[in-house]
């Protein structure tokens, strides 16, 4: 699979397996029909690379 499948993908503007999402409890989530890279929807037609770390502590409030 070439790495410059899509000029989108080079400016993380990925477009979706749509066959391939999932609602994971949080957004729609699936992998690129170009880059088959991990990504997650933001918005109409606004598909960006999902973060690993998006389930994680990245952002969790700091316990008092
Ligand atoms: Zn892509």
């Amino acid at each position: 699979m070439s790495v410059f499948s899509s000029i989108g993908c080079l400016l993380n503007q990925h477009e979706p397996l749509r066959r391939d999402v999932t609602w994971d409890g949080r957004t729609y989530v699936g992998h690129c029909r170009h880059c088959n890279a991990p990504i997650e929807r933001h918005g109409r037609r606004n598909w960006r690379k999902r973060s690993v770390a998006s389930h994680g502590n990245h952002d969790a409030p700091t316990p008092i």
